[in-house]
């Protein structure tokens, strides 16, 4: 019997992170991801794994996007001492984005600290270090994919593209036990059908249980080709009026996107003869990384290079690794194209150029990737009139385009397609990665096109795999105790604060202190944060 917990991707996005034991207690994971998107979601990367990280032999990371890999330095910080299986390129994608992260939260943890030390709190420590970050490095083991693998007697595996971002994979997981096997597929992120630069999905024809991602379970990307189209007349736009482009973008695989299909303008003559600065540490190192890793390429990309053309390269390319460079490029006049991170337009230098640009109208700034709510991305596409910008309001005068087309991830049309690839043998589906609505939405069309017996787990159910019958057991809260950080601490003391000053206006009598839908989001904010953080 194989029992599989949900620890993370399950009812959500972000986290992905399955325990999967067999009878003789042997323990593999599949991903180690943080948890992303809000306060009350993040609090989750501070709980306790739910497994000892030493008890753990194998990790099978599926690729770099920090949501898959992100907790990977504290797993080693927490006595992970096992092998990460993973492909080549997601194994030196590792190496930039596990330290980029361990950047983030030691700057997060600093701010924190700042803000708390004048109200007279403790220090916030950082999720992991940088030093963490470059420690648990040494467990990453770079596997080809398509070759199987024995991790253990009995517990075999197999790394398939996933056509997501360079080196996805998806996992095939066979089991053995008493002469009778049982495979298990995680699909992973999943790439749509002609994906730039890489190549599309491995078709799988058998497994008997199938954990599938839903990101996109419930939604129809618009065709490509009209993003391609606005992506130029954006372009132009700006360089009729003589003023720069903006592209916030994210690290890894967007901005390589962004940059192969400017090289595609460039060779078909259509690209206007400006300068194209990328302006990120990260993304620069990323793009190192892809010009490495050639035999990654699908038939396009490789026709480009056989042609002699590197597919991320034009003459007017200009790589601004440095602080000075990057301030360079608001100083020089003229039109030119600004690709800067981060993606969100929340931290990085993309917000310098914001600051310079975003008031010029004649400016245009082109959004090609997922806005959450609250963020400064967002509230641009949501065509807020002014935006807050290091502390000062900035004029959104620009012009605006929010291009759809970029996705990294199968839509619902791709998932059925690939679904439908299992003939051989049809197993039984567990959708995970998905919001409720993305996830249920898929579960029902695999139901009714497929006829095959489909879950949506929840977050920590675990779920007992005989062979091709499943039995669903919940796991007590109990049985996984919550650890309550200092930080986890502090954040309690804010919450209560917060709910006495809301409790003080609930009293008043003052008309005016009615209470607003405002207030009473936040109050459910605050009760879910509770609920989430404390044990019960
Ligand atoms: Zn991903």
């Amino acid at each position: 019997m194989i029992k599989v917990t949900c620890l993370g991707a399950a009812g959500s996005v972000t986290g992905s992170n399955y325990l999967i034991e067999n009878s003789q207690g042997k323990k593999v994971l599949v991903d180690c991801g943080l948890f992303q998107g809000g306060k009350q979601i993040e609090s989750r990367n501070w709980h306790n794994w739910g497994f000892d990280p030493t008890q753990i032999h194998t990790l099978f990371l599926t690729h770099a996007h920090i949501d898959h890999s992100g907790r990977i330095p504290k797993l080693v910080k927490d006595g992970f001492r096992g092998k990460i299986i993973t492909s080549p390129p997601t194994a030196e994608l590792c190496q930039i984005m596990l330290l980029d992260s361990a950047h983030i939260q030691e700057m997060d943890a600093e701010w924190q600290t700042r803000k708390d030390k004048r109200k007279g709190k403790k220090e916030t420590l950082p999720l992991y270090t940088t030093k963490d970050a470059t420690q648990s490095l040494q467990y990453l083991s770079s596997t080809e994919r398509d070759q199987i693998i024995t991790v253990e007697p009995g517990i075999r595996a197999r790394l398939r593209n996933a056509g997501h971002i360079l080196g996805s994979s998806i996992v095939e997981l066979w089991f053995e036990e008493d002469n009778e096997e049982t495979k298990l597929v995680f699909s992973g992120d999943l790439g749509k059908q002609n994906q730039l630069i890489i190549k599309d999905p491995h078709e799988i024809f058998a497994a008997d249980y199938l954990f599938i991602e839903s990101t996109y379970g419930n939604r129809v990307h618009r065709p490509f080709e009209d993003s391609k189209k606005e992506l130029l007349e954006a372009i132009q736009y700006a360089l009729s009026h003589e003023e720069k482009v903006i592209i916030p973008a994210f690290a890894l695989e967007r901005t390589q996107e962004i940059l192969y299909l400017l090289g595609e303008f460039y060779r078909d003559k259509i690209l206007p003869n400006i300068p194209v600065y990328l302006d990120s540490p990260l993304a620069i190192q990323a793009t190192q990384i892809f010009r490495k890793n050639k035999k990654y390429y699908d038939e396009q990309a490789r026709a480009i290079v056989d042609q002699g053309f590197d597919p991320f390269d034009m003459p007017n390319l200009h790589f601004t690794p440095t602080t000075e460079e990057s301030i360079a490029i608001n100083e020089t006049p003229g039109s030119a194209i600004i690709i800067a991170a981060s993606g969100m337009c929340t931290a990085g230098r993309i917000k310098h150029h914001l600051k310079h640009n975003l008031w010029r109208p004649g400016a245009s700034i082109i959004i090609v990737g997922f806005q959450a709510q609250g963020t400064t991305g967002r509230k641009i596409v949501d065509g807020e009139k002014q935006v807050k910008i290091f502390r000062e309001n900035v004029a959104v005068k620009a012009k605006v385009f929010t291009i759809g087309g970029f996705s990294a991830h199968a839509d619902q049309k791709d998932l059925l397609e690939w679904v439908n690839h299992f003939t051989e043998s049809r197993p039984k589906v567990f959708v995970v990665h998905g919001e409720a609505t993305a996830s249920e939405a898929l579960a029902t069309m695999i139901r009714e096109k497929f006829g095959m017996e489909v879950h949506v787990p929840k977050w920590k159910e675990s779920l007992l795999l005989k062979a091709r019958e499943v039995v669903r057991e919940e796991v007590p809260a109990e049985v996984i105790p919550i650890e309550i950080s200092q930080a986890m601490l502090n954040k309690v003391i804010d919450l209560e604060h917060e709910i006495e000053k809301l409790k003080k206006r609930l009293k008043e009598k003052d008309e005016k202190a009615t209470i607003t839908d405002e207030d009473v989001s936040k109050l459910e904010y605050i009760q879910e944060e509770l609920q989430g953080i404390l044990p019960e």
